[in-house]
This record gives structure tokens, C-alpha cells and sequence, in this order.
């Protein structure tokens, strides 16, 4: 199967997932997650009409997407695996949005490269929902206390929660992941109600379970094996 074909059978399968529960396609965008992928095929996803790509690691994203995003306008790049302190300045220069934001002492690194931004960096925080995950906040009070830091932080800006599910394929053990998120946001949206604030995204659904993120309010998925393949 072709990358082109690929998207094409997940488009079908997103929107037969939002005509279950009622969304809107518009509603979610796709990221292809390109790690261990050749540039090659960064390429063809591009010309296959997907802008969105996520990255798991600072080097691997810097050596393939530099020169790929002066030929390829409009690409939108997320960082979506952890990121070391010693990498940050990097990160900050590279990525259009961290998505992993899982302790204050980053946030605190982050703030330091992006002071001179014209506009601040766009944060996901990452919760943990799953025991696979080894990221990502696991309490309330710690990730109140690093949005309180954030907030005073005028270069960086929330944009919403990530999280990685539970690798498995028990459906309720996936909604009940996924659940647990979208509380998280409810959760941040009565501790820190000003209007202005959008915490919109929800970051949750990879190939395994997209289906049913979708279902339970995902806007951003995280796709990779189902677009280029099981990575070798
Ligand atoms: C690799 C990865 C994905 C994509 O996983 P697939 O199962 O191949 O779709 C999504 N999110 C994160 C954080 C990843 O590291």
C-alpha cells in the first residue's frame, strides 16, 4: 500500500468514527508521526494533502525537517516524545508546539529560548492515563502548579493535554484513558477560567485507537504505523 492509499483508507475510517458520535471532520486534524521515516516519505504524506507532523525525537527532527519546510510551505511541526533539558533551545527554535510538557524545571528551560519570540510557543501538557507510559503528569496539584508557572510566562502559551493511552486493545480500558483527559481539562478550565484561554486540544488516538479517541473528543491524532507502515 501506497502512503497516498494509506491516508485515503484513514480518512474513510475518521469519518466513519465522527459520523458514529456525531463530529465534524473539521473538528480533528491529522498528524503524521514520522519518526524513523525517511524524508521521502515525509514528502509523500505532504503531497498526499497532510501538513501536520510530529516528531519524537530534537535531532531526527532538525536533521529531516529544516530543508524540508522551505520546499513544503505551511508544514506544521510537534514534538511529541520527551524532551531533555540540553535540547530545549533546539526544540524551541524547531517545533511549531511542544506536546509534552510534563514538568515545571522544562517549562522554566523552555521560557528561558523563547523570550525573544514574536509570538509564544505553543504548550500541550501531557498526562499520563496509561502504567505503559513512563511520561506525562500523573497529579492534579502538580500540573496546576506548573500552569500557574506557565501562565506568568508570556512566551510560552497552553493550548490544551496530550496523552498517551494504555497499549491495549480492551475498548474500556481506552475510554475510560481517554475519559480521564478530558476531566483533566475540565478540571484546568474551573481552577483557571479566563476567557481568553484555549485549551482546546486534546492530543489523544494513535493507530491502534483513534477510532475510539475520536469518540471521546480527541482533536489532534497522533498516527504513524497506519500512514507509513510498522517502522522497522
Ligand atoms: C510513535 C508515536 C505515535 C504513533 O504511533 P502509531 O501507533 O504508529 O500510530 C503516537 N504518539 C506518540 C507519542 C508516539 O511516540
Amino acid at each position: 500500500m501506497s502512503i497516498a492509499k494509506n491516508i485515503e483508507a484513514l480518512e474513510e475510517r475518521i469519518a466513519q468514527a465522527c459520523l458514529r458520535c456525531g463530529r465534524k471532520r473539521e473538528e480533528i486534524t491529522l498528524m503524521g508521526v514520522t519518526k524513523f521515516q525517511p524524508v521521502e516519505a515525509v514528502d509523500e504524506a505532504w503531497k498526499a494533502g497532510l501538513r501536520c507532523f510530529g516528531e519524537s525525537r530534537v535531532q531526527e527532527a532538525a536533521a529531516k525537517f529544516e530543508d524540508f519546510r522551505e520546499q513544503h510551505p505551511n508544514t506544521e511541526l510537534h514534538l511529541i516524545g520527551a524532551l531533555q533539558r540540553n535540547k530545549a533551545k533546539l526544540a524551541a527554535s524547531l517545533f511549531d508546539c511542544i506536546d509534552c510538557l510534563d514538568r515545571e524545571s522544562l517549562a522554566a528551560e523552555l521560557a528561558k529560548h523563547t523570550s525573544a519570540r514574536g509570538s509564544p510557543l505553543p504548550l500541550l501538557l501531557e498526562f499520563r492515563t496509561g502504567e505503559d507510559s513512563k511520561s506525562g503528569f500523573t497529579g492534579l496539584d502538580d500540573i496546576f502548579k506548573t500552569v500557574d508557572f506557565i501562565l506568568a510566562c508570556p512566551s510560552l502559551s497552553i493550548r490544551g493535554l496530550m496523552t498517551i493511552a494504555p497499549n491495549t486493545s480492551d475498548e474500556g480500558v481506552l475510554r475510560s484513558a481517554f475519559r480521564s483527559l478530558v476531566k483533566v481539562r475540565q478540571e484546568l478550565e474551573r481552577r483557571f477560567p479566563a476567557e481568553s484561554r484555549d485549551w482546546s486540544c486534546l492530543s489523544m488516538g494513535m493507530s491502534g485507537d483513534f477510532e475510539t479517541a475520536i469518540e471521546e473528543g480527541s482533536t489532534l491524532l497522533r498516527i504513524g504505523s497506519a500512514i507509513f507502515g510498522e517502522r522497522i
